[in-house]
């Protein structure tokens, strides 16, 4: 026990996140006496981890890494039904009556730079059909979006996302050409540092389209230096990075992070 609030990011390997930058940061801005850290939980660990904290009242809540996603399900109520939807959980925390539920703000943080944009009854392009997809998915699902299209080695693993989030559309292996689409996501880990390239024709997106590419190491993928070329609005990884955290933070300290200093954030840490 530290005497001060505090909420911590439980991961392995766990000392490459960024969420105690971030976090720290809003609790900087805002002047919250209270801290988050990082806490190395090993896969046969995340029992005790949770079993310990469940009795520590300066502990606030917990974001949940690789390879805790969907373990920690076992372990925490489920009120939002995110099992069923989104099949992992990112975020833990304690409801009024002290039980620890858990959620999932990738979701959140995904839509949270486009929703000014009105994206229903448009199309929509996703690549890849992992866990960061299956936010980008429910998010769509919610705002009834006219098709998704998506884009996956496994183009059956992804037939069968659309299906579970009642979207209409089709799935397609890569190379496939690519429909008009008002807004083309990639939540695949392509054009990751140390991972290939996403070669991909933008040649079929409107002119208005919006080029959205969760990978945020390195920032300025070649998905997005395309996208830019052609002349079309782009959103890095850093911006549903932070919106993720974002949503995540107010469940913990009860406070909305101060935006207005999102462009030191985002300096910090591209540094
Ligand atoms: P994941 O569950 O491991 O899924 C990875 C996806 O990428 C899968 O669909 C996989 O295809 C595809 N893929 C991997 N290697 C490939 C290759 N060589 N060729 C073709 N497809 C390949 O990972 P994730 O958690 O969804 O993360 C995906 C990306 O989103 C990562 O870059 C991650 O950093 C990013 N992300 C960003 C945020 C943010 O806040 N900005 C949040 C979450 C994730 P198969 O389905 O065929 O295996």
């Amino acid at each position: 026990m530290t005497g001060l609030p505090y909420a911590e990011v439980i991961g392995d390997p766990i000392a490459h996140s960024k969420s105690p930058l971030i976090h720290k940061f809003w609790l900087d801005k805002l002047g919250i006496e209270a801290d988050y850290r990082l806490f190395h939980v090993k896969p046969d660990e995340l029992a005790d981890y949770i079993s310990a904290r469940r009795d520590d009242p300066d502990w606030q809540g917990c974001n949940v890494t690789i390879p805790h996603k969907l373990a920690v399900m076992d372990h925490v109520s489920d009120p939002g039904g995110v099992r069923d939807t989104i099949g992992a959980m990112n975020t833990i925390a304690r409801d009024e009556s002290g039980e620890l539920f858990g959620t999932n703000t990738d979701a959140g943080g995904f839509f949270a730079p486009i929703a000014d944009v009105p994206l229903k009854g448009q199309d929509v392009i996703v690549i890849g059909a992992g866990g960061a997809a299956q936010a980008v998915l429910f998010a769509l699902s919610r705002i009834d979006v006219a098709s998704v299209t998506m884009v996956n080695r496994n183009a059956l693993k992804a037939s069968a996302l659309l299906a579970r989030f009642g979207l209409k559309g089709q799935a397609l292996e890569h190379g496939a050409a690519l429909p008009p689409a008002r807004l083309l996501v990639n939540a695949s880990a392509l054009g990751m540092k140390g991972q290939d390239e996403l070669v991909i024709d933008l040649g079929t997106l409107p002119d208005d389209a919006i080029v959205y590419d969760l990978v945020y190491a390195p920032i300025k993928t070649e998905l997005l230096k395309a996208a830019k070329a052609r002349g079309l609005e782009t959103i890095d990884g850093l911006s549903m990075l932070i919106g993720q955290a974002a949503v995540a933070f107010e469940i913990f300290f009860g406070q909305s992070p101060p935006v207005e200093h999102d462009e030191e954030l985002r300096k910090l840490l591209l540094k």
